[in-house]
C-alpha cells in the first residue's frame, strides 16, 4: 500500500511514526512544500530567548533519519492539487521547477494553517511581523537583538501573544498588548488568574491594552512606528507582532473535500473526510470537545498529533476514533506557571452547558515547609455542572510547578467523573512534592459543600 502524507509539522509527523510502527512495509511519501521538515513552533520561544541555540534544533526529525526509516521525504515538493476520483496528487518541485503526478491508496494530509492577517491600513509597513513557522522564528530571533527596537506591540493576547511579550520583554524592550477582549488570556484562564498575570507582566514593562482592536498602523521611512487602536491609543511600535487567531490552510481545497463555513476540513471521529481515502488532520480541522461531546476549533500540537495518529491507524484498516480532547495547555508568565482545561466561566456562554466553580487557594506543600524551599500559593479553580456534578474544566496557577494537575481533571472530564468523584480520588503525598490532601481533592470538597 502507498500512503502519501502532506504537511511535516505535528499531525503529518505522528502520522508518519504511527505508520512507520504499524505497517513499517508500507511505502510512505512524505510532503511539505517548505525548505525544512517538522519545525515545532512550540518550542520557538525556547530559541527567541537562547535556551534552544540554533533554529534547526526546534524540531523532531530530520530527512536523513526518515529516509533511513523506510520514508521518502520530499522537502520544498509542494502537493498543488489532488484528484480524489483518480487517487492522484499533482506535486510542484520548488527545488527545480519540474511538475508530476503521484498515485496514492491512501492520503494523510495536515496542512496546517496560517496566521490571520488583520487586513488594517499600514500592514504593508516593515516589521510587521507573524510568530509561526521557521521562517518568522529567524526574522523574529534578529529582531531580539537589534538595538533599534525599543518598542514592540503584540497583537492578540492568547498564548502565542503573550509568549511573544515575553520574549520581547526579557530582551529589555517595551511591550505593549493590543487585544480585543477585556482581560489577556482569557479563552484560557478567568478573571481572578488573570488580573494577577496582567499585574505580572505590567511589573515587567508589559502594558495590557484590552477592549481594543488595532485600527491602523502608522509608519515613517516605509517602517512601523505606531499601531493606532480603536480606542484612539497611539502605541509605539518599531515592531508589530500579529498574534490574532489562525486561519486554516485550506482555500486550495475548495471543491476537492468538504469544507465548513469558516473553511475547516470536514472529517469523521476516523479523521476520514467527505472522500473515504483522504483523511485530514491538525490545525485545519475541528476537534472533538470532551465537555461538550461537540466539534470545536482547538488549535493545538497535542491534538494534531492524536488526530495523525488516529489517521494513519484508520488509513492501515485499523478501526480507532479520535479521543475527545479537553484544550488542554499550560503556559509560564514570568515566575507564574498555569495550565487549564475544559470549559472556563469566561467562556461558558459559548456552550449550551450550565456552570458553577470553586475557586480555592492552598499552599504548594504542607504548611510548615518554608517558603524559600518551594512552598508558594496556588490558585485553582474547578468548573462543573451544577445539576449533574459532571466536572468540565479546571484551572490553576503558581509560582510553583503545579500544572500537571490539569492533565488529571482532562482525564476526569474524558472520563464524564463527577465533582464527588474527584473529592476523595487518591494522590500521593510526600511533603517534598505535595500535601496530604492534592489540591483537586480540596477544591471538589469545597465543591461539594458549595453545592449543597
Ligand atoms: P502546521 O503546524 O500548520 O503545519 C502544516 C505543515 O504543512 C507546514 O509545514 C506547511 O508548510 C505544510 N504544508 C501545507 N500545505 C502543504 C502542501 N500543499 N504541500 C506540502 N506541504 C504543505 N501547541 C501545543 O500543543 N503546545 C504548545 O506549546 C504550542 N505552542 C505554540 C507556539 C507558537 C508560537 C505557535 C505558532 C503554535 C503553538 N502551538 C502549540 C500550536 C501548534 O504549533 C499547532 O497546533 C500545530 O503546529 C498544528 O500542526 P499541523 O500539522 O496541523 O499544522
Amino acid at each position: 500500500m502507498k500512503v502519501i502524507v502532506l504537511g511535516s509539522s505535528h499531525g503529518g509527523y505522528d502520522a508518519v511514526r504511527q505508520i512507520l510502527s504499524d505497517a513499517p512495509d508500507t511505502e510512505i511519501q512524505w510532503y511539505e512544500k517548505g525548505d525544512f521538515i517538522s519545525f515545532l513552533s512550540c518550542g520557538m520561544q525556547l530559541y527567541l530567548e537562547g535556551v534552544v541555540k540554533h533554529v534547526n534544533d526546534v524540531s523532531y526529525a530530520k530527512p536523513d533519519q526518515m529516509h533511513k526509516a523506510g520514508v521518502d521525504v520530499f522537502v520544498k515538493q509542494e502537493i498543488s492539487a489532488i484528484d480524489p476520483a483518480n487517487h492522484s496528487v499533482h506535486v510542484l518541485n520548488h527545488n527545480d521547477g519540474t511538475e508530476r503526478d503521484e498515485h496514492y491508496d491512501k492520503l494523510i494530509i495536515s496542512p496546517g494553517a496560517n496566521p490571520a492577517s488583520l487586513g488594517v491600513k499600514g500592514e504593508d509597513l516593515q516589521n510587521i511581523y507573524k510568530m509561526r513557522g521557521r521562517d518568522w522564528a529567524i526574522k523574529l530571533k534578529e529582531k531580539t537583538v537589534d538595538p533599534t527596537v525599543k518598542n514592540v506591540a503584540v497583537i492578540g493576547s492568547g498564548y502565542i501573544g503573550i509568549e511573544a511579550a515575553e520574549v520581547f520583554a526579557k530582551a529589555g524592550m517595551h511591550v505593549s498588548i493590543i487585544e480585543f477582549n477585556e482581560r489577556l488570556l482569557g479563552a484560557y484562564l478567568d478573571q481572578e488568574f488573570t488580573d494577577t498575570l496582567t499585574k505580572v507582566m505590567k511589573d515587567h514593562n508589559v502594558d495590557f491594552y484590552g477592549n481594543q482592536g488595532v485600527s491602523e498602523y502608522r509608519g515613517e521611512n516605509g517602517k512601523v512606528t505606531t499601531a493606532i487602536t480603536s480606542k484612539g491609543n497611539e502605541i509605539p511600535a518599531d515592531l508589530v507582532v500579529e498574534a490574532a487567531g489562525i486561519r486554516p490552510n485550506t482555500e486550495w481545497l475548495n471543491g476537492v473535500v468538504d469544507l465548513d463555513d469558516h473553511g475547516f476540513i470536514k472529517n469523521n471521529e476516523y479523521m476520514q473526510t467527505s472522500e473515504s481515502d483522504i483523511y485530514a488532520v491538525g490545525d485545519a480541522t475541528l476537534v472533538p470537545f470532551a465537555p461538550t461531546g461537540e466539534k470545536s476549533v482547538i488549535a493545538l500540537a497535542t491534538n494534531a498529533r492524536r488526530e495523525g495518529r488516529t489517521a494513519a491507524m484508520n488509513a492501515l484498516g485499523q478501526e480507532h476514533a479520535m479521543v475527545p480532547v479537553s484544550g488542554s495547555s499550560a503556559l509560564s508568565v514570568f515566575d507564574y506557571k498555569f495550565a487549564s482545561t475544559g470549559i472556563k466561566e469566561g467562556t461558558a456562554s459559548r456552550f449550551d452547558v450550565k456552570t458553577q466553580s470553586t475557586t480555592v487557594t492552598d499552599t504548594f506543600r504542607p504548611p510548615f515547609v518554608p517558603d524559600k524551599a518551594g512552598n508558594d500559593e496556588v490558585l485553582f479553580k474547578l468548573t462543573y455542572n451544577p445539576e449533574t456534578q459532571v466536572i468540565l474544566g479546571g484551572q490553576v496557577m503558581s509560582t510553583q510547578d503545579s500544572t500537571q494537575n490539569m492533565n488529571v481533571i482532562s482525564l476526569a472530564i474524558q472520563a464524564h467523573m463527577k465533582v464527588e468523584d474527584l473529592a476523595y480520588a487518591d494522590f500521593f503525598f510526600q511533603p517534598g512534592f505535595d500535601r496530604p490532601w492534592n489540591i483537586m481533592n480540596v477544591a471538589a470538597q469545597q465543591a461539594l459543600k458549595d453545592l449543597k
